[in-house]
């Protein structure tokens, strides 16, 4: 029940409406005790200034952001709070997460976050993947989300990383960006960390064969696309491989059925939803909950409307 001193947080996006971040939110709001509601806030294009204004001057303590907006809203940021945008959040390129706080004169304070990095590699931790073990890594897709599983391989030490795409400069440019990180350098023989390939079967099972991760960044395989898949019918995926797919509609993608009957080991996307939801969650509330239980009692509301 909300009452007259109920806390705001919202998604803004467009659309909105089939997001699982509401029930996930609040089901963890409501798990542990808290006054706060979660709403969805459908924006439309060429509205996000007006929006994030707006939240800001009703008192909405914060809100996620996504597609299509993650890009934007750091341009928005960039003009109207650029002190608020933490560095790692500006090389991502890409704010999922906003703080609204208030100074004592009521006057708004607005931070600019992105929790897809670290919420990936948690739920890659998670899933058994340890990835400071070094191994090399093939992330396919080269969009917003395959920016933030970049980021967080490089930032948490994996090993080489190849950046596959459809379209090749796309990948290019991804390398580009985040080869300006000095951790995309190798500190012994100070050659880069990172390359791009174009996506066909053959660059990613040739890839495939020398890397011990292998994370989907595109929306093949997202329902009702089911049958979709990156890799290729009738070759099998190498056993030693973990596969983490970003997809969580449906949770056991074609992809991972592909790497369950090799025996790879797999991660699927809920993980990373969850754990960036959790850690969003943990910048708003700030008292101290554990990350991973709020990622558990979000993984289980987000099962329960998936099963549905
Ligand atoms: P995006 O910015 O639109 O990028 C999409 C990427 O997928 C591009 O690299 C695109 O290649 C590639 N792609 C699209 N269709 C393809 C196809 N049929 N074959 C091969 N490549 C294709 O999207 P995004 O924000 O990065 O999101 C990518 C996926 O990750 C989405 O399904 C999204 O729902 C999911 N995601 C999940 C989480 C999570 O928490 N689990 C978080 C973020 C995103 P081109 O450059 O050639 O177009």
């Amino acid at each position: 029940m909300m009452d007259g001193s109920t806390q705001l947080v919202g998604l803004i996006g467009w659309p909105v409406e089939h997001s699982l971040s509401p029930a996930m939110h609040n089901a963890a709001f409501d798990a542990l005790g808290l006054n706060w509601r979660y709403v969805p806030l459908p924006v439309p294009p060429g509205q996000v200034e007006a929006a994030v204004k707006g939240l800001a001057a009703l008192g909405f303590r914060g809100a996620n952001v996504t597609v299509p907006h993650k890009e934007t809203m750091m341009s928005v940021l960039s003009a109207i709070a650029p002190r608020g945008i933490v560095p790692g959040t500006r090389m991502l390129g890409a704010v999922n997460t906003l703080v609204i706080g208030r100074r004592a004169d009521g006057t708004p304070i607005i931070g600019g976050f992105n929790t897809d990095d670290q919420g990936f590699v948690g739920a890659l931790r998670q899933g058994g993947f340890e990835p400071e073990d070094g191994g090399n890594a093939i992330v396919v897709g080269a969009g917003g989300a395959a920016r933030a599983v970049v980021c967080g391989l490089l930032w948490s030490g994996s090993g080489h990383i190849a950046a596959l795409n459809r379209t090749p400069e796309q990948a290019q440019a991804l390398v580009a960006d985040l080869g300006k990180l000095s951790c995309a350098t190798d500190s012994e023989s100070g050659e880069s960390r990172l390359h791009a390939l174009p996506l066909t079967p053959e660059t990613l099972v040739e890839s495939a064969r020398h890397a011990v991760l292998l994370v989907n960044a595109t929306p093949v395989g997202v329902w009702p696309h089911v049958e979709g898949s990156i890799w290729p019918d009738g070759v099998p995926v190498p056993a030693g491989l973990t596969v983490f797919d970003l997809v969580y509609r449906p949770l056991e993608t074609r992809l991972l059925q592909q790497a369950r009957q090799s025996s790879a080991r797999t991660i699927d996307g809920l993980g990373m939803l969850v754990r960036q939801g959790a850690l969003a969650f943990d910048l708003w509330t700030n008292q101290g909950f554990d990350v991973t239980e709020i990622a558990a009692l979000m993984r289980a509301a987000c099962e329960r409307i998936l099963k549905e």
